[in-house]
């Protein structure tokens, strides 16, 4: 096990890590910027450095300075959580350079999976089904409205390079079809500095479906079931729980093992998802899922898959990068329960979702029996600078309805004063009829919205 780590993170993730590190008796180093001064991550860590600017540019997403901060201390090894540089292959690349363990995949295995068309390439070469649709190289508008024609209406247009849910467009008409091009291109560029896309067919109501992998360095890959994440605003996750209601052993056996056989194409070591998007107009059969992407890193939804795996997956990334092998074979994994993880942001769900901020005056968690994942206490502030998330919220009981009933009372025992908050949202999904009898899709907030 490493002595020393450095954590290239901040916010509810960095304070996670640190937290499985002091029980395992590593000493952590916390970066912060200006705006992150008096922040969580730096009070919790054993030493802090300060790398720069509020804008993440300046601080956390540049590896120069991250580097030479775990050098300054010693560190033997770089965390890097999730956004910032976590599926960034020159910075693992750059890391391993500088004699440092990146916690995480090779950069080889970053690269693979980075570009969606490439991916998807790939998965298709290893027997994995994906979204159906057009991911090869040409870009001219002709030849993709043509592609669009043979796929059929409705498609997604799909930034290659996308993320956090950006550079999407459903086009349900052949003469939207340029319009709707043009506008995901022209968002690609900006937010990814690469305009290229693919186009899927735009499947109604499905559901997303994702399984945890985990991979070391000695060739063993395991699976640790799925989490449904199919409660989306914007293409982003709300609310997510594991296992996923209605799964069969069959449905779970054909993911499961496809997810393994996309980790194992490249190699894969360390924590990482594969997410599928799944046709449950049939309901849910092992013929109707398709790989979307796969994510090289640790998920922000991961502890549902801790509360019902009983495993925490910070030491499994912690040993594995280390050079120890799993901590379980797939034989010895079980599935015990039901959880929820709610994400509690600071946001105006009546305006869009549009973030906001603000000083916490208030902030109270309800205590016993629920995990609270928080990045700030009472009297930090929410800035425009990084992810506006307050806290998560996980629940875990013996069946869906207990876990439901106590999720829903958890976040009505949450107080946050100082800044709008999605929390009253929250608690009227957790009570929505189709999302309650277990039928969650893609599809539910938008039609609630508009309800
Ligand atoms: P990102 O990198 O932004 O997470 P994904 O490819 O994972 O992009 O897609 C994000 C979300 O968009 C999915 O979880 C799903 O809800 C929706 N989505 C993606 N592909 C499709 C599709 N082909 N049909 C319908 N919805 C889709
Ligand atoms: P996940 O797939 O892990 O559920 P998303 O696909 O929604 O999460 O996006 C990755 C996560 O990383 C999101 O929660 C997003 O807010 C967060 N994230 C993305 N970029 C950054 C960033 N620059 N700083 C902090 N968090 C980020
Ligand atoms: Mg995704």
């Amino acid at each position: 096990m490493f002595s020393k780590i450095l954590i290239a993170n901040r916010g509810e993730i960095a304070c996670r890590i640190i937290r499985t590190a002091r029980r395992l008796g590593v000493r952590t180093v916390a970066v912060y910027s200006d705006a992150d001064i008096g922040a969580m991550h730096v009070a919790l860590a054993d030493e802090a450095i300060h790398i720069g600017a509020a804008a993440a540019g300046e601080s956390y997403l540049s590896k120069e300075k991250i580097i030479a901060a775990a050098g300054r201390a010693n560190a033997e090894a770089i965390h890097p959580g999730y956004g910032f540089l976590s599926e960034n292959a020159d910075f693992a690349e750059a890391v391993e350079k500088a004699g440092l363990v990146f916690i995480g995949p090779s950069p080889g295995s970053i690269r693979a999976m980075g570009l969606k068309d490439a991916a998807k390439a790939l998965m298709e070469r290893a027997g994995v089904p994906v979204v159906p649709g057009y991911h090869g190289e040409r870009q001219e508008p002709g030849f993709l409205i043509e592609q669009a024609g043979s796929i059929g209406f409705p498609v997604l247009i799909k930034a290659r390079a996308g993320g956090g849910g950006k550079g999407m467009r459903r086009v349900d008409r052949p003469d939207d079809f340029p319009a709707a091009l043009e506008a995901a291109k022209r968002e690609a560029k900006s937010a990814f500095g690469d305009d290229a896309v693919l186009i899927e067919k735009y499947l109604i109501q499905p559901r997303h479906i994702e399984i945890q992998v985990f991979g070391d360095s000695q060739g063993n890959v395991v699976h640790l079931f799925e989490r449904d994440c199919s409660l989306q605003r914007r293409h982003q996750k709300v609310i997510e729980e594991a296992p996923a209601p209605g799964m069969t052993q069959e449905m779970r056996s054909a993911m499961g093992g496809a997810a393994v056989r996309a980790a194992r194409a490249i190699d894969y070591r360390g924590a990482g998802t594969v997410e599928f998007i799944v046709d449950v107009s049939d309901g849910l059969s092992p013929d109707h899922f398709f790989f979307m992407e796969m994510n090289t890193r640790l998920q922000v939804e991961h502890p549902v898959t801790e509360a019902i795996a009983g495993v925490d997956l910070v030491e499994w990334q912690l040993r594995i990068a280390g050079g120890e092998p799993l901590p379980k074979t797939q034989a010895e994994l079980a599935i015990n329960g039901w959880a929820f993880e709610a994400r509690i942001y600071a946001e105006d769900p009546s305006r869009g979702f549009l973030p906001a901020t603000g000083t916490l005056s208030h902030l109270r968690f309800p205590d016993g029996d629920v995990r609270i994942d928080a990045g700030v206490r009472e009297g930090d502030s929410i800035t425009p600078h990084y992810d506006p998330l307050i806290a998560k919220l996980t629940v875990h009981a013996p069946d869906r309805p207990a876990a439901l009933a106590r999720l829903t009372r958890a976040l009505e025992q949450t107080q946050v004063a100082g800044t709008t908050t999605n929390l009253d949202f929250l608690i009227r999904l957790s009570r929505q009829p189709d999302f309650f009898a277990g039928r969650p899709d893609t599809g539910l907030i938008d039609r609630e919205a508009e309800a």
